[in-house]
């Protein structure tokens, strides 16, 4: 399986959540779960093999905070590129010939609006940070979590110079309507201007909970061609004694797969809140090869 054979009336199983699994294996929320590329690669490995024995036929890498930005608020900013290179290495031993591994990039967490950051050190930020997980050549890199759409075709360039697919990700919670990232930016500004600038698939991950991106996925997949990216939370999380919990089950998400693949969706997994137990319940349909291909449906 290659990236180009992942179009548009094919779906493909991707992965679930990171972060809630490692602060399964005892990550205090307040430190940097990037870090285990280094300090506890064995830990990383486990998540990311958990995710293949699911039925994932895409993985991501432990590299979201992995830019020099983000990283620099927990001091370990001088080790992008170690950090990068050993995410993509941990994730391809686990994912071997069954699956791809897309290199993930989140945002900068800092704001061009108000000058907290320039374009110049955005573009050099979200450069050293492509240009790493490039060397060891994942099949695509993934945006994800953007909510302004400057930064994130800022990232989409720096990612583009890799000569890689990319992939760009979206957080579409906000508005009346919960149909606009917290910037503002619809999903139809979103498709078109980076399916302008040259990138290889758009979509949506994050958010409110499932049943909202059925209506996304279907204005992201109206305005652009390319395959579209679907990665929604485990519902809102609410608070329960300090901590996060997501309350939609693994049988309630999978029970809208059908829809957002009639909807457009290439590629689906979960975000925040979902586990492997999310992935195995979804790959249990026949919407998904649990081959090593991604699928065309037969006789839908
Ligand atoms: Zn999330």
């Amino acid at each position: 399986m290659r990236f180009r054979d992942c179009r548009r009336g094919t779906v493909t199983l991707a992965d679930g959540a990171w972060g809630t699994e490692f602060q399964r294996l005892g990550a205090a929320p307040d430190t940097c779960p990037d870090e285990w590329n280094l300090s506890k690669p064995e830990l990383v490995r486990q998540v990311a093999e958990s995710y293949i024995i699911a039925g994932s036929r895409v993985l991501l890498t432990n590299t979201f905070r992995s830019n020099p930005i983000s990283l620099a608020q927990y001091g370990v900013q001088g080790r992008v590129e170690a950090m990068n290179r050993a995410a993509v290495k941990l994730s391809r031993q686990a994912a071997g010939e069954t699956a791809l591994v897309f290199a993930a990039i989140g945002p900068s967490g800092k704001l061009l609006l108000t000058k907290e950051v320039t374009a110049n050190q955005l573009k050099d930020a979200f450069s050293r940070q492509a240009q790493a997980l490039a060397a060891e050549h994942p099949d695509a890199i993934l945006l994800e979590t953007m909510t302004d759409l400057a930064e994130a075709r800022i990232a989409a360039e720096a990612a583009l110079e890799t000569g890689l697919p990319v992939i760009v990700s979206f957080v579409f919670d906000s508005g009346k309507h919960h149909d606009r990232t917290i910037m503002g930016v619809t999903p139809e500004q979103a498709a078109t201007s980076l399916t302008s600038d040259g990138v290889h698939a758009i979509g949506a991950n994050c958010g409110r909970g499932i049943r909202d991106f059925i209506p996304i996925c279907q204005r992201l997949a109206a305005a652009s061609p390319l395959p579209v990216w679907i990665k929604p939370n485990a519902g809102l999380p609410e608070m329960v004694g300090g901590v996060a919990c997501y309350k939609t089950s693994p049988s309630e998400f999978a029970a809208s797969a059908q829809e957002l693949f009639d909807a457009g969706a290439t590629f689906l997994g979960g975000c925040c809140g979902t586990s492997p137990e999310f992935i195995r319940t979804l790959a249990e349909r026949s919407l998904f090869h649990s081959k090593s291909e991604s699928a065309s449906i037969p006789n839908r």
